[in-house]
């Protein structure tokens, strides 16, 4: 660690994406002085701007994970939110789509499983029904899940850091924490960048995304065998030229790893097909156009209407795994003293989807864990 001079502060939050947005909100909010440690030049510039801008229902989770209770909570908060706050959003809703028999027979145990985890008017269509309302569709069965909508990411950032600033917070962008250490009282990060400094904190949250175990790492006195190890699920994402066909979300009926190459559409009017599931070993966000072909194939069977040529590579997500291909599915990982020991350290990992819709329920999670 650098020997410069050490600065004292409350709160410190790595990462300005919409998780770490959200948190140092629910601190300030709480009175807590916050400043946010940013290392890209704005708000918002990973995983937060690379997803599918969907405010998700809470369908698929396990009952009881903090996935399936954070997201149903969550939407239901950021909904209020975007409705408070002037956010561009649209309650749309989206239909579940089968294609064959045994795709209909998984319908039901899929509405069964939303209604554990206390997701709200969800309705089995036959494919007649779902067809009058899409009629560009081609199903065997469909599941609407009314609650599920779309927002303007970025608009409900800017909401959220305005917030946060409205209540003390402070940004440091282009500053990268390089490292820091446990130590008597809080813990010291030193940052690099433009404007390197030298922080001591009594509460320290890492939302650093998908270089969040990475950093943990460098925080000497955080318990090494509580640290995921990390891996990456690419998403790919194919734009459409033209409108979209549909006026609610299109969904297959999920695939390991991810939830199909689904069709949504942005508050601009924009349709996109994807994310697909590509597992990598380092953060590349090239989308190859050679894997249209599997989206033509994926796509034709619930939109037999999509023309060749039509879908144009668009842009890729990176998931933040915390297990590898092939094993059961992941949780939200939210550790605090009680998991590593380390007073005064909150660690986010794995805050894959739906951590858009859920972040303002895991914001009041990491702020009462701060504050007990
Ligand atoms: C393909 C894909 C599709 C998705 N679709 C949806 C969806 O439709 N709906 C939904 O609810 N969720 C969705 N998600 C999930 C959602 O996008 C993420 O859960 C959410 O964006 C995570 O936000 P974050 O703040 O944790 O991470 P990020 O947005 O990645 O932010 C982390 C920040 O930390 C910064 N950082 C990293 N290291 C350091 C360091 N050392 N020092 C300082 N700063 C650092 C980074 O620059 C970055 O800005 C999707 C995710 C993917 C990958």
């Amino acid at each position: 660690m650098s020997s410069s001079p050490f600065e004292t502060v409350d709160c410190v939050v790595i990462g300005a994406g919409v998780v770490g947005l959200a948190v140092a909100r629910a601190l300030a909010l709480a009175g807590r002085d916050v400043i946010v440690v940013e290392a890209a030049e704005g708000i918002g510039t990973e995983t937060s701007s690379r997803n599918s801008e969907v405010i998700h229902a809470g369908i698929y989770y396990p009952k009881g994970s903090l996935m399936a209770r954070a997201c149903v909570a969550g939407r239901r908060m950021l909904y209020a939110y975007c409705g408070e706050h002037g956010v561009p959003h649209l309650n749309c809703g989206k239909l579940i789509v089968a294609t064959n028999d045994a795709e209909s027979a998984k319908l039901a145990e899929i509405k069964g499983r939303a209604e554990a985890n206390g997701v709200e008017g969800m309705r089995l269509l036959t494919a007649g029904e779902a067809m009058a309302i899409e009629p560009n569709l081609q199903c065997t069965a469909a599941l609407l899940s009314p609650s599920t909508g779309i927002v303007d990411s970025h608009s409900y950032m800017l909401a959220l850091q305005g917030d946060a600033e409205g209540h003390g917070a402070m940004f440091a962008f282009h500053s990268p924490v390089r490292q820091g250490r446990v130590v008597e009282g809080g813990i010291e990060i030193e940052v690099g960048g433009t404007e390197p400094m030298n922080l001591r904190c009594r509460l320290l949250v890492n939302s650093a995304g998908l270089h969040a175990p990475t950093l943990a790492k460098k925080i000497a006195g955080m318990p090494s065998d509580r640290i995921p190890t990390a891996y990456y699920a690419k998403g790919n994402y194919f734009t459409l030229t033209g409108r979209s066909p549909f006026s609610r979300l299109i969904y297959p009926v999920p695939v390991p790893g991810g939830l199909g190459v689904h069709i949504t559409v942005d508050m601009g009017g924009q349709a996109k097909f994807g994310p697909d599931v590509e597992w990598i070993d380092g953060i590349d966000y090239t989308v190859d156009p050679h894997r249209a072909d599997k989206f033509y194939a994926a796509v034709r069977r619930y939109w037999p209407g999509l023309k060749d040529g039509a879908l144009q590579p668009g842009y890729a997500g990176i998931r933040p795994k915390t297990v590898p291909q092939g094993a059961p599915a992941q949780d939200f990982v939210i550790q605090g003293p009680a998991e590593h020991g380390v007073p005064g350290l909150i660690n986010l990992f794995g805050i894959e989807s739906p951590g858009l819709t859920a972040s303002l329920a895991l914001a009041e999670q990491v702020r009462d864990i701060a504050t007990t």
